[in-house]
């Protein structure tokens, strides 16, 4: 038996069998074949490299097109080295004095170059470390076929491990197969996790050594509430956490109970508590569960379930769908925020030095004007049949609002021209989500329909903290003081100019946080699904004035550590039942 721990992201409790899908090369298994199928594999070998070449040529001309020749260069460097003879030669005599499976042999021959550099003391040469180890996949995917392929043939009961996985794999697992997965990389608000909690899939990511740690097809439990993964887990073990999925069952159903009541506090302040969704599907889930509405439909899925970009129609039919189902209760539709970690197949061919940073979200669509009016456009047309409500992400600039809301009109202006019907009076909003925003919060506030906090960005950007980043997980945190007072600030911003404002980062679906913005001034929560039962518990079991006082001693703590204790022991010591059995957190 072996426990890591990691960083629990997605709550539940899983008990199931590993699948690990391997994109270590280092750790191939090496297949003997029979002397008679050394050509073979040599002729494998030699068919993955020419796909290779002619794959990296076309990614050359996309790349050379959106990104200049320059920047472009590194994949025709790429195809050189698959061209040449002193590094495929090695891989042909191996196969052949070994008589290895060629896969094998691309595993040990990248491997042991890349180990070479490594080492080396010059930094030009460790850079040359991640060119080699995209070679490797390459080839490796054309060898063994995409990881894709693997996770369409997974049996039930699997627990999926992974170095890491992007939100799109995470978005694609079939639930009925996949119940649980954790990862060696990523952080709590990265869109992996996000995309787990939205599925309700019990994950645990940053777990650092696991995939070096497990074995394909052994027993595994994977506890998404505590961050804890058991390998191979003993009679014990397994029984104290067969009695903690009962434990869990009984709790959902006594929370099942709050559905229909009111989301007052004990001195009737309506919080309103909405949902965060990715999927159109998901909005019935939220309504399920009790919330009142959508706060933030994360658009950018669209674009990272598919292969090819979607259509106004595709647009149309997502938002439509949602419009329906919500039956005339908010919906709050983001228009796609691609980039940073969330990229499209074909985009992640292209990789930015600084992707956080770079030109990711509302900048991709102001420069890809097309592609954006299309989204507009679909939009507006759902906006006929239903309240919609449109809002902007990763706005920095009063510029980049202007430029996008005058989209917006100009899509307005063709559709009236083709007369085609829209809400006229559909409201425009942004995120807040950068700290210039949060800090010119009154100009913006002046311009802007409504407010909505993202505290997962916001954390990141004023701390200066990757999300994503396991290895600075315990850096990133969004009770440091600056960002709550940016919060404050925000919202006193939005009650000057009576701007509606809500939050709808993940923070504002963990009760302890909950509190702390309601007493900030936030009346909207939006939330995953799953966390609308426990925030309502929380909400009808306190005060106002209980939470505004927690705000004032929160604001006046000079660190996130203190900031951090205090807000638990108050949450635990208001709604106790909501900390049963996760004490040893
Ligand atoms: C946020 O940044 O807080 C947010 C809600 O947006 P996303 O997580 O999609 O970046
Ligand atoms: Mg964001």
């Amino acid at each position: 038996m072996q426990i890591l721990k990691g960083i629990a992201v997605s709550p539940g409790i899983a008990i199931g069998t590993v699948a690990l899908l391997g994109d270590n090369h280092r750790r191939l298994p090496r297949r003997i074949v029979p002397e008679a199928a050394v050509a073979d594999e040599q002729a494998r070998l030699n068919e993955a490299i020419a796909l290779s070449i002619a794959e990296l040529s076309s990614v050359h001309a996309r790349a050379k097109q959106e990104m200049g020749d320059e920047a472009a260069k590194i994949f025709l460097f790429h195809a050189g080295m698959l061209r040449d003879k002193s590094l495929i030669t090695p891989m042909h005599r191996m196969i052949e004095s070994e008589r290895v499976g060629a896969e094998f042999a691309v595993g040990q021959v990248l491997g042991q170059l890349a180990d070479k550099f490594r080492a080396a003391p010059d930094s030009a040469f460790t850079t040359k470390v991640n060119d080699i180890d995209d070679l490797a996949t390459r080839l490796l995917n054309h060898l063994l076929g995409r990881a894709e392929n693997r996770l369409a043939k997974l049996p039930a009961g699997t627990i999926l491990l992974a170095r890491d996985l992007t939100p799109s794999q995470a978005a694609s697992f079939d639930r009925s197969k996949v119940i649980g997965f954790a990862t060696d990389l990523g952080g709590r608000t990265g869109h992996t996790a996000i995309v787990a909690r939205a599925l309700g899939i019990p994950a645990v990511v940053g777990c650092r050594t696991l995939t070096g740690a497990a074995s394909d097809g052994a027993p595994i439990i994977l506890d998404g509430d505590r961050g804890i993964i058991i390998l191979n887990p003993d009679q014990e073990r397994l029984e104290e956490y067969q009695g903690l999925i009962k434990q869990r069952e009984t709790f959902q159903l006594s929370l099942g109970e709050l559905r229909d009541l009111p989301s007052v506090t004990s001195d009737g302040e309506k919080i309103e508590l909405v949902g965060n969704i990715e999927f159109a599907d998901e909005a019935s889930h939220v309504l399920e569960l009790g919330g009142e509405g959508v706060g933030l439909y994360r658009t950018e899925f669209l674009y990272l379930t598919g292969k090819a970009e979607p259509s106004e129609e595709d647009h149309y039919r997502s938002y439509l769908r949602c419009v329906e189902i919500m039956k005339g209760k908010p919906l709050t539709i983001r228009t796609m925020d691609l980039g940073a970690d969330k990229y499209t197949q074909e985009r992640a061919e292209l990789p930015e030095r600084n992707p956080f940073l770079g030109c990711r979200s509302i900048r991709y669509c102001l420069k890809n004007q097309p592609m954006f009016k299309r989204q507009l456009r679909a939009l507006l047309r759902a906006s006929a049949k239903g309240p919609i409500k449109i809002m902007f992400p990763l706005i920095t600039s009063t510029g980049e609002f202007r430029q996008a809301k005058y989209l917006v009109n100009d899509v307005m202006e063709d559709l009236d021209e083709e007369g085609i019907k829209f809400d006229r009076n559909l409201k425009v909003g942004m995120m807040v989500e950068v700290p210039s925003v949060a800090i010119m919060a009154d100009t913006f506030a002046r311009e802007v329909d409504f407010f909505s906090i993202g505290t997962n960005d916001l954390t990141q950007y004023t701390l200066a903290v990757d999300r994503t980043n396991e290895a600075i997980a315990s850096m990133y945190n969004p009770a440091h003081p600056a960002v709550i007072r940016l919060i404050r600030d925000v919202a006193r911003a939005a009650r000057r100019h009576d701007t509606p404002v809500s939050c709808c980062g993940e923070a504002a679906g963990d009760p302890e946080y909950a509190l702390l913005l309601v007493g900030l001034g936030l009346r909207t929560l939006s939330v995953s699904a799953g966390s609308i039962p426990q925030l309502k518990r929380l909400i009808r079991s306190v005060s106002l004035k209980q939470c505004e006082q927690i705000a004032r001693q929160a604001l006046s703590f000079d660190s996130e550590t203190q900031v951090s204790s205090y807000l638990r022991d108050r949450a635990r010591k208001i709604v106790p039942e909501l900390f049963d059995g996760r004490t040893g957190e």
